[in-house]
């Protein structure tokens, strides 16, 4: 039986894997193909539910930024306020965030071989000697290599930083729907009340570039009137999965966080439930090595513990996707009228639709 944990990729879901193997003494080496963890992680977000955060574990507030307690939907003219007395959310440094989490797996034990990118030899190398572990993003080596099923569903985002923008409420993010970007969503999040993040997300299959899907998203009313005066800093392009893959174990493999799919298909967010699948992860390969229990049970213990979530995401996302400009309207419209916006100011969920459902059938 394997003893030994190759993690190829250390992300933030492949480092909080090691955190956790590494804390139960298993033998944990994680591969990361950039010179620094890390590196470029800034191409995403960070905007990461304070629950969510609290269940991962990781001392964070390194990496804070802001601190959200609310935010604006528009969907044409139509919008809805959301806004809690509490913080919800923090807007963290991706970067800063990938470095806490690598020093905290190396002091629990697990090391980190910096500038090492896993290709098709060292895999085939690692054999069936090691427990493998695919935690190397969207675009996953290790699932492509051991020909696990496909991500069919992707979603091309591009985003940028603006500096001295006019924020109005610093403490609350916007999301537009139906107006540039097909089947996602336009955003703007801000890191301090002198720096705002703009960005956007559009379905792969529109086949439309997503800097020019930006370029025209900023050119929205609302979004202009913030960006009036302010100079742009930064602007990268990336990918996100809008799907888990149908498997995620196969022999002495395993995949998780993005290379799983495992991602809200809302909004993208893929820290939270990459990261709470990774700490399971750690449970069934523990329970492998110690017990002998077969890996599988990661498949059977992610999927029971998060999979009811996910695919309300994927509902949520199927739905709002789905309805032209005028539906989304209308349905803001009704919204209001049942007191949607108190419902969610007090009851919002960000990464749990199940529990926002549970809370409104209690109420
Ligand atoms: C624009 C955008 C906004 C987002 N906003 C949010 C948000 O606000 N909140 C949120 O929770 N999520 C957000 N996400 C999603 C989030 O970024 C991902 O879900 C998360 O990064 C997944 O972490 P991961 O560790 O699985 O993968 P990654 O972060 O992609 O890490 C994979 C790592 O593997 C390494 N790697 C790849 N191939 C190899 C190889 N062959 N050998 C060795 N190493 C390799 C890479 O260098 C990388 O370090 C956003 C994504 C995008 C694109």
């Amino acid at each position: 039986m394997q003893k030994e944990v190759a993690i190829v990729g250390g992300g933030v879901v492949g480092l909080v894997l090691a955190k956790e193997l590494a804390k139960h003494g298993v033998d944990t080496t994680v591969y990361e193909a950039k010179r620094e963890v890390g590196e470029g992680a800034n191409k995403a977000s960070g905007i990461l539910s304070v629950e969510g955060l609290k269940q991962i574990g990781v001392d964070y507030r390194a990496a804070i930024l802001n601190s959200l307690s609310g935010a604006v939907l528009y969907a044409g003219k139509q919008k809805l306020t959301i806004k809690s007395n509490e913080t919800k959310a923090y807007v963290l440094d991706r970067e800063i965030f990938a470095k806490v989490c690598a020093n905290e797996a190396e002091d629990a034990g697990a090391k980190i071989i910096r500038n090492a990118k896993v290709g098709k030899e060292m895999l085939d190398q690692f054999g069936t000697d090691k427990i493998i572990v695919g935690a190397d993003g969207v675009v996953s080596s290790v699932a492509n290599h051991f020909d696990f099923p496909k991500i069919n569903n992707f979603i091309l985002t591009y985003k940028a930083e603006y500096e001295k923008p006019n924020i109005s409420d610093v403490n609350s993010c916007e999301l537009f729907f139906y107006d540039a970007p097909k089947k996602f969503f336009g955003w703007t999040v801000p890191h301090s009340d002198s720096v705002l993040e703009v960005g956007i997300g559009e379905w792969i299959r529109t086949r439309r570039n997503s800097y020019s899907v930006f370029s025209s998203f900023v050119t929205n009313p609302i979004v202009s009137a913030e960006l009036d005066g302010s100079r742009r800093v930064s602007g990268l392009a990336s990918i996100i999965p809008l799907e888990a893959r149908k498997r995620t174990v196969k022999g002495n493999v395993l995949l998780v966080g993005d290379a799983a799919g495992q991602v809200k298909a809302t909004t993208g967010g893929g820290i939270v439930f990459g990261s709470l699948c990774a700490k399971t992860a750690a449970e069934a390969i523990t329970s492998h090595i110690k017990k002998g229990t077969q890996l599988s049970l990661y498949e059977k213990m992610w999927r029971s513990r998060y999979g009811l979530d996910l695919k309300m995401h994927r509902i949520i996302h199927g739905y709002y996707s789905g309805m032209g400009a005028r539906g989304s309207a209308m349905l803001f419209r009704l919204a209001k009228l049942f007191g949607a916006e108190s419902f969610l100011s007090e009851y919002g969920d960000m990464d749990r639709p199940s529990l926002v459902v549970k809370r409104l059938f209690i109420r």
